[in-house]
């Protein structure tokens, strides 16, 4: 089992700072609602509501996008779908691709396999292109280098881009805005995810704060992309469009306490040849639906909940594990409460085995999550799983082993902890402690046991 650092005292004050504003705004905004956990049931029921027929949603999507002229390809894997991009900018002749922000595309590492066949795909999230310029996975689901302070941001800036250096965020937004035009006005082809894909209508939602995502996706004739590619899992789907209304007034709250994110796009087909020249959009629109894991996640009853996710962030940003150790120390594009579900479900592996572990159980997560995923359950079913597969050390197996037994058995338990009362002094305990205690003393054990306090205070 893999230990997972805890990030720098200067870092998580950084990183803390950003989670606590997030956090009270959406307390704020989530005060607006008198309903608000009725309306968290009503998310739930309309996410495990598709999970129940999802072919016949994708089916549904697939007929009325088809209609619309928009190309729909279902992908089973990951490299299915870099291959069918990568095929696409061949066929336009083109090196270069610009990108709105999407966890799927990270998932499926699309920007190493379009490197790899001569294709620059370059961010333009804010956030996501300071973290490609620096060469850094995303931070966390919604905001992707939350962990650095502007100075930093500053600083990447004037090293990757040879500007002077500032660290007022009006200016380095200007600076980043004046790299991208240039590059949405000559990409020929752009690049998103899709927040969800409205099934009724055959319509694309997405949600962006920047407006990055319309200029990958919807510019003037001549102008910017002229092909669309989106990729999404398929567990985007959503019936109809008063139901994606209800999952919007939920998103932005639960993230960043917006009440609606900046831009919220309905993407419906290619322009249309009679709208002329002056009218927007790309030539073709094509969507790629993505396996690569859910249908395995599907069949699972304790892990298909997991699917109802929204990628709000809002997990994260309560979660105390998270707090301490990061994003990236989940070493996984997923990560958090809900990435720890997600990642060893798509690639089981003994790092991501571990990431279960990393959780107090403390059920911050599902307290918060706007489509009441009962994410420690998920993660405790994690943690089976990880056992069945031998991923848990001997030791470990072991010790709970005797864990069980003691607490089956009230005399070789009150024996038990009796000797470790004897036995466990301060130095010991510390020394037991590691790393938790490199940075602090656990507290001496108590004098006397629960039993002992429950016999003395209890009348006869
Ligand atoms: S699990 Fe819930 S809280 Fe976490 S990102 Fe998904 S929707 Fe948001």
């Amino acid at each position: 089992m893999m230990r997972t650092p805890v990030l720098e005292t200067q870092r998580r004050a950084t990183l803390a700072k950003a989670l606590n504003l997030a956090l009270d705004k959406r307390r704020q905004s989530v005060a607006e609602f008198a309903n608000w956990e009725a309306m968290r049931q009503r998310a739930h029921d309309i996410r495990a509501g598709v999970l129940e027929r999802l072919d016949e949603y994708l089916n549904q999507f697939e007929r009325a996008a088809t209609a619309n002229g928009i190309r729909v390809v279902r992908v089973a894997t990951a490299e299915e779908a870099c291959r069918y991009v990568a095929a696409v900018a061949k066929r336009l002749g083109v090196t270069k691709a610009v990108k709105a922000k999407s966890m799927v595309t990270e998932e499926i590492h699309l920007n190493r396999a379009l490197e790899a066949e001569g294709i620059r795909a370059m961010e333009t999230d804010l956030g996501e292109y300071i973290a490609q310029l620096c060469g850094q996975p995303p931070f966390h689901l919604t905001a992707p280098i939350v962990h650095l302070s502007r100075d930093e941001v500053g600083r990447i800036l004037a090293d990757k881009l040879g500007v002077p250096f500032t660290n007022d965020p009006t200016q380095l937004t200007l600076i980043a805005r004046d790299v991208m035009r240039r590059e949405f006005l000559t990409a020929r082809l752009g690049i998103s995810g899709a927040n969800f894909c409205i099934a009724e209508s055959g319509s694309l939602v997405l949600c962006t704060n920047e407006g990055n995502g319309r200029m990958c996706t919807t510019l003037p004739a001549k102008e910017g992309p002229r092909v669309h590619i989106a990729i999404t899992g398929i567990e985007k789907v959503v019936p109809t469009l008063k139901d994606v209304a209800h999952l919007l007034r939920l998103l932005a709250r639960s993230g960043s306490g917006m009440r609606l994110t900046a831009y919220t796009t309905l993407i419906n087909g290619p322009r249309k040849r009679a709208d002329g020249e002056e009218s927007t959009g790309p030539d073709e629109v094509h969507v790629l639906l993505l396996d690569n894991g859910r249908r395995e996640m599907l069949r699972d009853p304790h892990l298909r909940e997991a699917l109802c996710c929204i990628r709000c962030g809002a997990c994260s940003n309560q979660c105390p594990v998270y707090h301490r150790i990061g994003g990236h120390a989940y070493k996984s594009v997923y990560n958090g409460p809900i990435g720890s579900v997600w990642s060893p479900a798509l690639w089981e592996s003994e790092q991501t085995a571990s990431l279960p572990f990393d959780c107090s159980l403390c059920g911050a997560c599902a307290d918060i999550c706007p489509v009441k995923i009962d994410i420690h359950h998920a993660l405790l079913w994690q943690r089976k799983l990880a056992a069945d597969r031998g991923r848990v050390p001997r030791w470990q197996r072991l010790a709970w082993l005797a864990w069980r037994v003691a607490m089956s058995c009230p005399t070789l338990y009150n024996f038990g902890s009796a000797v470790a009362r004897l036995l466990l002094g301060p130095a010991m305990l510390n020394r037991l402690g590691k790393p938790w205690t490199e940075t602090r003393d656990l507290p001496p054990l108590a004098k006397k046991t629960f039993h002992e306090l429950w016999k003395e205070q209890t009348p006869e």
